[in-house]
């Protein structure tokens, strides 16, 4: 089995990681060629998005944007090493997650169950005079409905995907008064499903319509996911959690567990802190959903409605301790992600991400990328829970503010690491910094 532990992977130069990674995940160079950046790519001159893909995937397309793409090293979900391509431009976040991931595998790593990949589409019916009599009714036409709904994909029914369910809901008090609302539950198998079950939705809203004698008004897919959940969990073991900062001041394992699960409760019961600690969560979720094409606008939306449903916004995660006094972490969000439809095969990237993780359904997909959501929540809370934010973000985002004071070359290294030294991360440092650096 390839291993996703790759020591000393961070200090090789960017050119050399690709042939590691090769090494690694037994895929040739030919088959990572499109992870690069075309304009730098020595191996595939054809790597990456081309100007007329891009063309093809949106309007009045002019170009195409990059950001970094990096590997999220140390991952065992559910017994697989995986090595998982993160697409972020926030720096800390590849490295703390591989970090979380390492302490993670010492028991196990993490463990993925997810259900059906079922997902809702709505229709509003309006100007229904009997609201009542038109549910009694849509709930007597359910089988015929149902059926009419599992022909509108034969690609889908022949996968064992389809219609599953019809759901009749009465909205009360709305602005414009009560009206009818039938949510139709369809199984998209590998697919994120927005299309298919708008699709589906449009086609079956006339026969809807005659049989409330209503008016179907809008028809389409709830983001709110909350019948396609992944949940990930992981133990950590009280010996990985020592931890030694950078001034020398150590902190015990049950110091950190603690501090980590007074931080979770916080979350867990101020919506100001849980936009934050979803936030977290939320940087180790899009940067997979992205580098495999996916709809992050739709994760983002179904994770925060789902961390809402209770009436009251809340953490995602979940963290205490077990028998033994080892941290468990828990985390359970809707994941509408797929392998196939929208950008995941159109854009060569995503398909190499894909490949690269060596996921063959969406499910396994969904568990990836909620372990790494659940690695890189732990991340937050141990810094937040120790030494606090600042310093492991601090060389990266150094490097950073020395660029956009205009430093070059060696130059970055140089003044980010005398910003650091200073504790001072600024602009106007770094650029003082370089100005003496220039004489
Ligand atoms: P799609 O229609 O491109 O692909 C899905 C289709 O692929 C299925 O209907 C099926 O016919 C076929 N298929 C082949 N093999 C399959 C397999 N193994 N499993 C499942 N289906 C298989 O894409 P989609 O997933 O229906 O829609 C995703 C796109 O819709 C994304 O690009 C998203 O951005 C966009 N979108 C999102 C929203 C929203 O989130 N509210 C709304 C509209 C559109």
């Amino acid at each position: 089995m390839p291993s996703s532990r790759i020591p000393g992977f961070y200090n090789l130069p960017l050119s050399e990681r690709l042939e590691k990674l090769s090494e690694a995940s037994g895929l040739s160079l030919d088959e990572l060629a499109s992870l690069q950046n075309p304009q730098r790519s020595e191996i595939n001159a054809s790597a990456g998005l081309t100007d007329e893909q891009a063309d093809h995937m949106v309007e009045n397309a002019v170009g195409t944007f990059s950001l970094p793409l990096g590997i999220g090293l140390n991952f065992i979900v559910n017994g697989r090493e995986v090595l998982v391509p993160m697409v972020i431009e926030e720096p800390s976040v590849v490295a703390g997650a591989s970090f979380m991931a390492k302490l993670a595998r010492a028991a196990g790593g993490f463990t993925v169950t997810t259900t059906p990949p079922e997902m809702i589409g709505q229709m509003q019916v309006l100007e229904i005079n009997d609201l009542k009599a038109a549910w009694v009714q849509l709930l007597a036409h359910k089988d015929e409905l149902l059926s009419e709904a599992d022909s509108i994909d034969p690609i889908l029914k022949k996968l064992g995907g389809g219609a599953r369910d019809l759901e009749i809901r009465i909205i009360e008090d709305s602005p414009i008064g009560s009206f009818l609302v039938v949510h139709l539950i369809y199984d998209v198998r590998d697919a994120m499903g927005a299309n298919a079950v708008n699709t589906a939705c449009e086609k079956l809203a006339p026969h809807v319509e005659q049989i409330t004698g209503g008016r179907v008004h809008l028809r389409i897919l709830s983001n709110l996911a909350d019948r396609r959940l992944v949940k990930a969990s992981c133990t950590i073991l009280l010996k990985e959690l020592f931890f030694k900062n950078a001034d020398g001041r150590t902190f015990t394992g049950e110091q950190v567990r603690d501090g980590i699960i007074e931080a979770w409760a916080f979350a867990s019961a101020d919506p100001y802190r849980a936009a934050t600690h979803n936030k977290g969560i939320m940087n180790g979720v899009d940067a997979v959903v992205i580098a495999t094409g996916n709809d992050w606008r739709a994760i983002e939306a179904g994770a925060h409605a789902f961390a809402a449903r209770g009436g009251r916004y809340t953490s995602l995660s979940t963290w205490g301790k077990d028998g033994n006094g080892n941290l468990t972490g828990r985390l359970e969000m809707p994941m509408a992600v797929g392998i196939v439809g929208g950008a995941t095969k159109v854009h060569p990237a995503a398909k190499a991400a894909l490949k690269l993780m060596g996921v063959e359904t969406a499910a396994e997909l969904a568990g990836i990328i909620a372990s790494v959501g659940l690695a890189q929540n732990l991340a937050a809370l141990r810094a937040l829970a120790t030494e606090g934010i600042q310093q492991g973000h601090m060389t990266l985002h150094a490097r950073q503010v020395a660029i956009a004071a205009g430093a070059v070359g060696d130059q970055i290294e140089e003044v980010a690491a005398q910003m650091a030294a200073e504790k001072t991360v600024r602009i106007d440092r770094a650029e003082e910094i370089l100005n003496i650096l220039k004489k």
